[in-house]
């Protein structure tokens, strides 16, 4: 079923897993997404940045992936990620996307809330669920700037108020991760995520999820963690696959052979990665 981001991370969190949250970045990915999410029997969140939104058309995406959690029989949440336009947002829950994230997370404290609750208020008239972030999450985002220069944890005195006032459905929590970092691992900060998980009492979103060391993945879902972010791993697994299927193959052959490789290589990846958010060896 096509359904929203509240009830999957409602389901994971009864069963102490995360969900997948992959970043399609073209309308040619997003069929592999929900391939690997069906042979792993998981739901799965599609997320798009507005770029890649605006690129493809909003309601194309919302059409495949309610068509195809039709006929995989998958739980799949369209996912609008790191919004930070209330217009971007009005956009794609007009057009359909089951969930969306306000990232006010570069505004002041209180900012964040208005514009947060802003979002929440308009969200809730169509149904759809809200992320939202508070701290900052180092690096950058499909070319954007998603932080300042500063890195902050998320605070996890803030983040109980920041959850009061805004309703939101899921908080983004800045606890070491860093966007786009894939050549290396991060180090992550256990004991403030801990600390927030102590505090507020709703799901927790890890973003930069491809930095994270495969032994951690299991430390940040026991301490709340039920969406999980992957975006470079996928956008680097299809450049490289297809610049050696692009430089190998003739010029006019067909492109299937050039794109089947790159969606086989994705697959793979959300494979594994929701094999690990299943969180098993506990
Ligand atoms: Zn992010």
């Amino acid at each position: 079923m096509y359904v929203t981001l509240k009830e999957v991370l409602k389901d994971a969190d009864q069963l102490n897993m995360a969900i997948g949250a992959f970043n399609t970045h073209n309308l040619e990915m997003l069929p592999a997404i929900i391939k690997a999410a069906e042979k792993q029997k998981t739901p799965v969140i599609v997320q798009t940045s507005c770029g890649t939104a605006n690129y493809v058309g909003h309601r194309n995406f919302v059409a495949i992936c309610k068509s195809m959690a039709e006929e995989y029989g998958v739980d799949v949440v369209l996912h609008l990620d790191h919004a930070k336009d209330f217009g971007e947002i009005r956009k794609a829950i007009r057009a359909g996307y089951s969930s969306v994230m306000f990232d006010g997370s570069s505004l002041p404290f209180k900012e964040n809330i208005l514009e947060t609750k802003q979002v929440v208020n308009f969200a809730k008239k169509y149904g759809v669920s809200v992320e939202a972030e508070l701290g900052t999450v180092g690096g950058t985002e499909d070319g954007i700037v998603v932080s300042q220069d500063k890195v902050y944890y998320t605070d996890p005195k803030n983040a109980v108020k920041f959850v009061a006032e805004t309703g939101i459905d899921a908080l983004a929590v800045a606890i070491g991760t860093n966007h786009g970092q894939y050549k290396s691992k991060t180090n992550i900060s256990f004991d403030q995520l801990k600390q927030i998980k102590e505090a507020v009492d709703i799901p927790l979103v890890i973003h930069g999820g491809t930095g994270v060391k495969d032994d951690d993945v299991k430390k940040v879902i026991d301490l709340g963690i039920r969406k999980f972010n992957v975006g470079t791993e996928l956008l680097v697994g299809w450049n490289r696959k297809s610049k050696e299927c692009y430089d190998a193959n003739k010029e006019n052959i067909s492109n299937r052979n050039n794109v089947i490789p790159c969606l086989d290589k994705i697959e793979e990846i959300v494979s594994r990665k929701i094999n690990l958010f299943k969180n098993l060896s506990e």
